[in-house]
């Protein structure tokens, strides 16, 4: 069996709720052959099995739960969590106007410290914690067998990976990625997606119901994408009938990429603008009104330190995009911060509707798409919102 810790009195809550965390406040005591990045047995402080995980002393989340059973961690282990997810996503995506999704999705998909997006004919995935390292060649392995990708590329970046004392590893493992990225399909929409250079794995699949959302609305209308990135929205409010839209974003690559997005969707960019700006300032300086305004931000809460920040930055570019609504005009507007839940989102558009002087209508609270589940026992799971509202 694995080397043991122990937690303090009291503190084998969380886990006994099927909570994937181990925060380093809780641990009590550990066996010698406890090591940074290996697996170990987590017991109750009067020994009681609890769960298996892997532990990593450099991080506050010093161990994360893999099993609530005492199961050996190995290929037929990962094996059946992978299968597991996949056949999920097999349900969710029968039809095949959707070839980009995610397959894995961490603790949502109750592996920890993992994620994997297929996008196309190939996968792309993410070790963000130094205890699922070692088992990199079995990952390789499976996502072999199961999915017999084109290419599998890996992308292990982010802000996880530095509190685990490990540094970005991104690289080709097998198969061809052409330099220019590759084309994929949401929703019968075509988008190029640049995975060695864009962010994230490349693109915001989690975005994909709220672009159809888009595209139902936009008919006739002047739309203005805020934080645009490869401009997933404006393509689907422009294919849904706009009129023009207006992609603002701080990275001219991503605008280069979204121009591409539109012609490739057979859409004349023209029409359209493609402006590298601060959001910010953008919609401070900005007198035009729109029938939509979009604003799909970054995370501004990482951490639960920067909360009252973040509070401050949606405050202002709610408050700014609202002003720039005609009225009975719509207002788009997302959180992915898990630090700043539904309810207090909701308060942060209360506040600044407040000071707009405008009147809103909240028409629905959208939730994150289902091949990003929510673990129900790991809330940290829930993170995106998107409310749309009528300002008048
Ligand atoms: N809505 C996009 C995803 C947005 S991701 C989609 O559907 O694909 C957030 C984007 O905000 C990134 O492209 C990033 O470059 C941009 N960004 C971050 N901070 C910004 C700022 N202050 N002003 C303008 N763009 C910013």
């Amino acid at each position: 069996m694995y080397p043991k810790i122990y937690l303090k009195p009291g503190k084998e809550k969380a886990v006994t709720a099927r909570h994937h965390w181990v925060f380093s406040g809780a641990l009590m005591k550990r066996d010698p052959g406890v090591q940074n990045g290996g697996v170990v047995a987590v017991f109750s402080a009067d020994h009681k099995f609890l769960a298996i995980g892997y532990y990593n002393e450099k991080t506050s989340i010093a161990v994360r739960i893999l099993s609530f059973e005492p199961a050996p961690i190995d290929g037929e282990f990962f094996w059946n969590r992978l299968q597991q997810a996949n056949n999920a996503r097999l349900e969710l995506f029968r039809d095949s106007q959707t070839d980009c999704y995610r397959l894995l999705f961490s603790e949502g998909d109750f592996l920890p410290g993992l994620i994997i997006d297929r996008y196309g004919p190939g996968i792309v995935f993410q070790l963000q914690t130094l205890g699922l390292e070692q088992f990199r060649e079995t990952f390789l392995r499976i996502i072999q067998t199961t999915w017999k990708p084109s290419f599998i590329y890996e992308k292990s970046e982010g802000m996880a990976r530095l509190e685990e004392g490990l540094e970005a590893r991104s690289e080709l493992h097998a198969g061809e990625l052409p330099e220019e990225g590759i084309c994929v399909r949401e929703n019968g929409v075509a988008f190029r997606v640049d995975i060695r250079q864009g962010q994230k794995t490349g693109f915001f699949l989690d975005q994909r119901d709220n672009r159809q959302l888009v595209r139902r609305l936009s008919r006739g209308k002047e739309v203005l994408n805020c934080f645009s990135y490869t401009g997933g929205f404006s393509v689907g409010a422009a294919l849904g009938g706009a009129i023009g839209t207006i992609n603002v974003d701080s990275s001219q690559p991503a605008l280069d990429l979204a121009r591409e997005n539109f012609r490739l969707n057979g859409l004349p960019p023209g029409a359209h603008r493609f402006i590298q700006a601060d959001v910010f300032e953008y919609l401070r300086a900005s007198r035009d009104e729109f029938d939509l305004v979009i604003l799909d931000p970054p995370a501004f809460a990482k951490r639960q330190s920067s909360i009252t920040a973040a509070y401050r930055g949606y405050k202002d570019i709610n408050l700014h995009a609202m002003k720039l609504v005609k009225p009975g005009g719509y207002l788009l507007t997302c959180s992915c911060s898990y630090y700043i839940d539904s309810s207090a989102f909701q308060k942060i558009l209360f506040l600044a509707a407040l000071d707009s002087g405008r009147q809103l209508q909240l028409i629905a609270k959208l939730p994150q798409p289902p091949d990003h589940p929510i673990n129900l026992f790991h809330p940290e799971s829930e993170y995106l919102k998107a409310f749309l509202c009528r300002v008048y």
